[in-house]
């Protein structure tokens, strides 16, 4: 390494410990050694230093003890005749520095002077990011429609190159945060300035106005390996070899380079994150094991992008379809406001469906795009409202009835992920609406058409040989189609109601998550979606068929060894091998013994509550107590990465409602508390369920967060309302 950057690693190490320093004393004088500090809804503590030396900073006289560390991590600068190799000494520095930055930000967390308000423009960063975005993002993480997170520091040379820049990263559906600054111009308020939407949903998140912020993203990335990996805290080594190997990131410097953004640079090297930067820096090559370049440059901005993903080793094939505006994962979170919007169909203001329906090959005209309704051209031109009935017509060698429902799905994405065009809803529910700005670029009625075309025989193309959309738009045929549709749903659903473990020979896996979390398989079984909700039986199978060697493999169910508890040779033999012998046995229908493992992207979480003698279940995000005396953040941390814990359980919403929710300990009526929002979003599927159980009104018998969030006030609601679960029998 470079003796430049050897010396301003160094010295921007020690400088950032000084600062933590000094504002550590302070607070301590003010608040006292006892005062405690939490980041918002984390289980990970200051989760750098936790992961790194498995110290868990809960107060301000921890962050003394944990600065302690950064402290021995330090080097004194090398004098100017000393000619050696720096790169441990630099890479040290870097790890203190994110010590140092991390209990820094900690500190203005605990001032309020975190996340930033820009007092000029009133913008607010995002600040630290939560476990519950870490959940909420992992399975994109893990199917590939979010192949690596890109961290920008500094400014680009103008508001239209930083605009280009982040484009590029979003149609390669990379996720991107913005930190630092050059002389207080950055890409964020370049961003700002150019009326690119900022946030989650459209992948661009500004942390912070300062190089320092950049940490959070490292906060982020750190804890994949303790979230999905479970790499125990303190384990540096096997956190930093898990960041390097599953962690796609790479930093791109924009601007001058100053001593703060070596340093921090130092300490994402150690994650095995490189950087590019966009000014003559000096080139640092690999060394030993690194395949890549830490530290690399490319002055053209047209180029840094690709040129970064290079140096990062990421694959990415994105397929778009020909139409005039951008196309993307990162554009579907994007929102059309009434102001901003040129036309829409459905949404109960026009009569609207979409159906896919399978068809003989000979029935379809591959390719084909019809738009069928008297003077569609007009109308589509003036804007407004207009009907929509989009006929999915599909045929394949491999295509199955069953996929209909899995590829219809499909048409949300596909329309969302255009820039400038939203999809809401399905069937005879949908609601799609196309921006000015979009139509400005060109997007006609066709083009929704081209993109199904496009997008179906790409996402299906091993089941799918041929494509045909047909776009109606007069009134009357809309409402006479929709019936046909609707006969459609109806006949599909009861399908897949008679659908049940029993009366399947196969189970599906799913080893998505093995990437994150390399002991966890998804077991999906015709009553039991994978814990992320993302993937039903049908899903893996159609997963199957289309990639017969990916994420998603036949399960033979085997032999019943036990139908209560729902154990099977079938699944037991697979999991041995899939684990590694890490799962030897599974039971499918209980949370008692040998229960499912958690990668960490679970919708839900189920918990024992002993003294009610039933189970609580708690969604992702979901910020207040509950009744098991901690909160999701906390329980998350205890289920994820692959082990089975007995009494702990991820599970994906919809399993609640199903006949094999919990059925060999009791199923439903176990359950004596659920948050309100589950309550209220299950609420027909459950109360069906609970009839057919014999126990009619026993939603209203659960406690929720307005009644109790502890045991004691729970016990009181469930003696008071006789709640079933008292009266079976004991859970343990
Ligand atoms: Fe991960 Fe399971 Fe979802 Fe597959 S089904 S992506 S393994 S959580
Ligand atoms: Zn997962």
């Amino acid at each position: 390494m470079s003796k430049i950057i050897a010396s301003a690693a160094i010295r921007g190490a020690n400088r950032l410990y000084r600062e933590a320093g000094e504002m550590l004393e302070k607070a301590i004088a003010g608040k006292g050694e006892e005062h405690r500090f939490e980041f918002v809804d984390t289980a990970f503590h200051l989760p750098m230093i936790y992961a790194m030396t498995g110290f868990p900073v809960k107060t301000l006289g921890d962050m003394r003890t944990a600065l302690g560390f950064a402290k021995d991590l330090l080097h004194e600068e090398p004098s100017r005749h000393v000619w050696k190799p720096y790169l441990g000494e630099a890479l040290d520095s870097g790890m203190a520095t994110l010590f140092a930055e991390e209990i820094l930000l900690a500190l203005k967390t605990d001032a309020g002077l975190e996340p930033y308000k820009d007092p000029e423009t009133g913008f607010v960063y995002n600040g630290f990011i939560t476990d519950t975005i870490q959940r909420n993002l992992g399975i994109q993480l893990v199917d590939g429609t979010m192949p690596g997170f890109a961290a920008i520091i500094g400014a680009a040379p103008d508001e239209d190159t930083a605009v280009k820049i982040v484009r590029e990263l979003q149609e390669k559906n990379i996720l991107t945060f913005l930190s630092g600054n050059v002389k207080g111009e950055s890409v964020t308020k370049q961003l700002l300035r150019k009326g690119v939407e900022l946030g989650w949903d459209t992948r661009i998140v500004p942390l912070g106005p300062e190089t320092e912020h950049t940490l959070y993203a490292l906060d982020w990335a750190i804890r994949a390996s303790l979230i999905f990996g479970a790499k125990k805290p303190g384990d540096y080594k096997a956190h930093l070899k898990y960041q390097k190997d599953r962690v796609f990131a790479f930093a791109m410097v924009l601007g001058e380079l100053d001593d703060i953004i070596w340093t921090t640079g130092a300490g994402a090297i150690n994650m095995g994150f490189p950087a590019v930067a966009d000014t003559d820096v000096p080139v640092v090559h690999p060394s030993g094991v690194c395949i890549y370049e830490e530290v690399d440059k490319e002055f053209d901005h047209t180029k840094i992008v690709q040129k970064a993903i290079e140096v990062r080793g990421l694959k990415i094939v994105v397929e778009k379809p020909p139409i005039p505006v951008a196309y993307g994962a990162a554009f579907e979170g994007e929102r059309i406001r009434k102001e901003d919007m040129f036309i829409e169909f459905g949404g109960q203001r026009t009569p609207a469906f979409e159906w896919v329906r399978m068809r003989e090959m000979d029935e379809v005209e591959d390719g084909k795009i019809e738009i069928i309704g008297e003077n569609w051209k007009e109308l589509y031109e003036k804007g407004g409202k207009m009907p929509f009935g989009l006929i999915i017509d599909v045929a394949g060698r491999k295509m199955h009835k069953d996929f209909e429902a899995v590829i219809e799905r499909k048409i949300h994405h596909n329309i969302n992920e255009g820039q400038g065009l939203w999809h809401m809803g399905q069937r005879d529910l949908n609601w799609v609406r196309i921006s000015k700005a979009a139509k400005a670029a060109g997007i006609t009625l066709e083009h929704l058409g081209v993109i199904m075309t496009t997008m179906m025989r790409h996402r299906f193309r091993s089941i799918l040989d041929k494509v045909q959309v047909s776009i109606y738009t007069g009134e009357k045929e809309v409402l006479g189609l929709m019936e046909e549709a609707r006969k459609a749903y109806a006949e599909r659903d009861s399908r897949l109601g008679s659908m049940v473990d029993e009366s399947v020979d196969l189970f599906y896996s799913c080893l998505l998550c093995q990437s994150f979390a390399p002991s966890h398989v998804c077991i999906i079984t015709a009553e039991r979606l994978g814990l992320c909700g993302a993937y039903n039986w049908l899903d893996a199978r159609a997963a199957y068929e289309i990639d017969p060697t990916g994420g998603n493999q036949p399960v033979p169910k085997g032999q019943l060894l036990d139908a209560r508890y729902g154990r099977y040779t079938g699944v037991d033999e697979y999991l041995k091998k899939s684990t590694g012998g890490a799962v030897e046995t599974l039971n499918l229908y209980t949370i008692m013994e040998n229960p499912m493992t958690s990668c960490g992207c679970f919708e839900c979480i189920v918990a024992i509550v002993p003294e009610a003698n039933g189970v609580m279940v708690v969604q992702r995000g979901h910020q207040g107590m509950t009744p098991a005396g901690m909160k999701f953040s906390t329980l998350a941390g205890s289920v994820g990465g692959g082990m089975q814990t007995p009494g702990f359980m991820g599970i994906g919403r919809n399993f609640i409602t199903s006949k094999k929710f919990l059925a060999g300990d009791g199923g439903i009526k176990r359950i004596v508390w659920m948050t309100k929002n589950l309550k209220e979003s299950l609420k027909s599927a459950f109360e069906a369920r609970a009839a057919e159980v014999g126990a009619p009104g026993l939603l209203d018998k659960i406690a929720d967060e307005t009644v109790a969030e502890d045991s004691e006030k729970l016990l009181e609601f469930l003696a008071d309302v006789e709640h079933p679960a008292l009266g079976m029998d004991p859970m343990i």
